[in-house]
């Protein structure tokens, strides 16, 4: 297997099956994607969709969260599981932002990475959607699909991260990631992938079958 020229066929095939593949969170302003990625982590984009619609409504800046009241936030964002940290991270997050970035979220890695509830799923999401710096996303999809493909042999998703940066061009990051979202929810879901129906098969070490199948 010669992995670039894999690689090199694999991008092609996902961007004429998911040319507009996309963060599928709601937002207007890199803040929303912030705390939407937050608020995403153990829950569906669409569990979350739902709570914003309001949450937007009711705290309209990073001022609005860093004032708000704890118990009030976590009634509002209960359905999103976890919401004990989500909402501490997310008040102590924006009192961080107002006192060291003047109420804005910051564009690189190293800043974002300092942010209360921001790892680097995240922080690349934001990069990546919000500034337009590409970014290496590994979200639970990301990482099942590159590791049956054969793209990494790691289920850390740094160490995901890292072998997908080898591999993969980096103006390609942010998009390839979202495609493999796109791909995982389709075709190559968790439980049953869909082989027989992959157009990245002959790619694919697992459904080449060169891998043992779980
Ligand atoms: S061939 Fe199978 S395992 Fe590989 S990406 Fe396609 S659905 Fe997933």
């Amino acid at each position: 297997m010669n992995i670039k020229q894999d690689v090199e066929k694999i991008i092609e095939i996902l961007d004429k099956l998911y040319p507009l593949a996309d963060c599928t969170l709601d937002y207007k302003d890199p803040l929303q994607l912030l705390i939407s990625t937050q608020l995403a982590a153990q829950c569906t984009d669409a569990r979350v969709n739902m709570v914003t619609r309001t949450l937007f409504k009711k705290y309209k800046n990073v001022y609005d969260f860093a004032k708000a009241d704890i118990k009030v936030l976590e009634e509002d964002i209960k359905s999103t599981g976890f919401y004990h940290n989500k909402a501490r991270n997310i008040i102590n997050c924006c009192k961080l932002l107002i006192e060291v970035h003047e109420g804005k979220v910051p564009g690189t890695l190293e800043e974002l990475l300092k942010l209360p509830g921001v790892g680097r799923k995240t922080a690349n999401l934001v990069l990546g959607d919000a500034f337009g710096i590409p970014g290496i996303v590994v979200d639970t999809h990301a990482k099942r699909l590159s590791k049956r493909i054969g793209l990494t042999r790691h289920d850390d998703p740094t160490k995901v991260e890292f072998d997908l940066m080898k591999i993969i061009p980096q103006k390609d990051w942010s998009r390839f990631c979202h495609q493999l979202v796109y791909h995982g929810r389709a075709i190559c879901m968790a439980r049953k992938p869909m082989c027989s129906e992959c157009a990245i098969s002959s790619f694919c070490d697992y459904g080449r079958g060169t891998v043992s199948k779980q």
